[in-house]
């Protein structure tokens, strides 16, 4: 490292350490902030010489990246951006902060792919899946796999890819790649790619294969996948791993099996990376368990119309539900994709609607036929509900409410 260098990172650490003593979060983003502009290179100084996963998506990648960090611990130390701080200046601290970690997992937003490429030149990119997501603010999906096709096919160069078969933008984005490893990571969400995102022809499904009628894209062979039956994880061999995840649904059995498939490509023997998994309870709040008045609540981060769908898979299908809706800046203004989400399945169960937009909630579940109830906050919606077990689903904004109500459970 250059002088420069280390000043640079001696001033993120100060400023992100001052940040958090004055209570304004964990100071990822001022802290890199800071560094990156002492050394504008600092993010790329920083990741030389590491070997560096990427892992980026619509969905799952806060939990994804927490696995591979589980697994990769297993053969030596990994540096993370656990908070969540997905763009480079957390990516910058987040190496900033262990120097010696010759691992690194990084989540990353996905507009910024293409820049982490070049600075962080990473051994592995995870590409999990893509779907609409903050209407007024997002790019639109399909030109966002475009733009990753090309940013892939300018830069990957010796990264291996691994990728979701499933999911035919995944697949059309990351097939300009040499080094793709396929997982069948699902998509329950198919409204996004109804149609070829390489010639806009109609998309041929057969139970979990699909194929474009006019160019012939279609779904790869996948060397890793989620067993259809119990809960594991099948591999390149045959050879079955098996999981007793904390974190509940088919979903998560699938961002383990991506964990599980990049973990290999470092050396990891995945039988000895599977039983870390399960160590994992909670991340940064999403599926944590908490407890008041008896009542024991599960939180659910749920941010679009994929994550809502998927929330619902997993939740069991007895207790009462408490659903938020907020739509503050970073959860987008918009809230019309809630019509986009079919809340039929909470029909005959207890609903409780609460957050910002609650309203909007309401009438939505109407034209659902859902009966519901309408409180002010989650401690209202804990008095509305008997006590005993809870599921809780919330957007970005409304479930970090939640969470500073129970003081910022992880
Ligand atoms: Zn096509």
């Amino acid at each position: 490292m250059t002088p420069r260098a280390k000043f640079a990172t001696t001033l993120l650490r100060t400023a992100a350490a001052l940040s958090r003593a004055t209570g304004r979060g964990d100071g990822s983003v001022i802290g890199g902030r800071v560094g990156l502009i002492v050394e504008p290179r600092l993010l790329e100084l920083l990741a030389e010489g590491r070997h560096v996963v990427l892992i980026s998506g619509t969905n799952g990648k806060t939990t994804t990246t927490r696995f591979t960090t589980a697994a990769l611990e297993a053969i030596g130390r990994v540096a993370t951006n656990s908070f969540g701080a997905n763009m480079p200046t957390g990516h910058t601290t987040a190496l900033a902060k262990a120097p010696k970690a010759e691992y690194a997992a990084l989540e990353c937003d996905e507009h910024y792919l293409g820049q982490l490429l070049d600075a962080a030149r990473p051994k592995v990119v995870a590409l999990l899946n893509l779907s609409r997501d903050q209407l007024d603010r997002a790019m639109e999906v399909t030109a966002l796999a475009a733009k990753w096709r090309q940013t892939l096919e300018a830069s990957a160069g010796q990264t291996t890819i691994v990728a979701n078969a499933d999911d035919p933008l995944i697949v059309w984005a990351a097939s300009v790649c040499e080094r793709v490893v396929w997982v069948a990571a699902g998509q329950s969400w198919t409204a996004d790619s109804a149609i070829c995102p390489n010639c806009g022809a109609h998309l041929d499904r057969f139970g979990e294969f699909w194929r474009c009628t006019n160019c012939g894209l279609n779904r790869p062979s996948p060397q890793w996948s989620v067993a259809h039956q119990g809960e594991a994880v099948v591999g390149p061999d045959g050879r079955r791993y098996e999981l007793n995840l904390q974190l509940p649904g088919r979903v998560n059995r699938a961002n383990a099996a991506t964990a599980l498939a990049v973990a290999s490509l470092f050396g990891v023997d995945p039988a000895q990376a599977a039983p870390r998994l399960s160590e994992v309870a909670s991340v940064a709040g999403r599926y944590a368990r908490v407890e008041r008045d008896g009542r024991q609540l599960r939180l659910l981060l749920a941010k679009n119309p994929a994550g809502w769908l998927e929330s619902f898979d997993m939740i069991d299908p007895v207790p009462p539900v408490v659903l938020s809706l907020n739509a503050r800046e970073v959860d987008g203004f918009d809230t019309s994709w809630i019509y986009d989400v079919d809340f039929t399945s909470l029909a005959g169960r207890k609903v409780v609607v609460t957050g910002d937009r609650r309203t909007d909630l309401a009438v939505r579940l109407e034209v659902d036929g859902v009966d519901f109830l309408v409180v002010d906050d989650i401690r209202a919606a804990i008095a509305a509900v008997p006590p005993g077990p809870v599921e809780v689903v919330a957007n970005y904004t409304a479930f970090q409410d939640i969470r500073a109500e129970f003081n910022r459970v992880n």
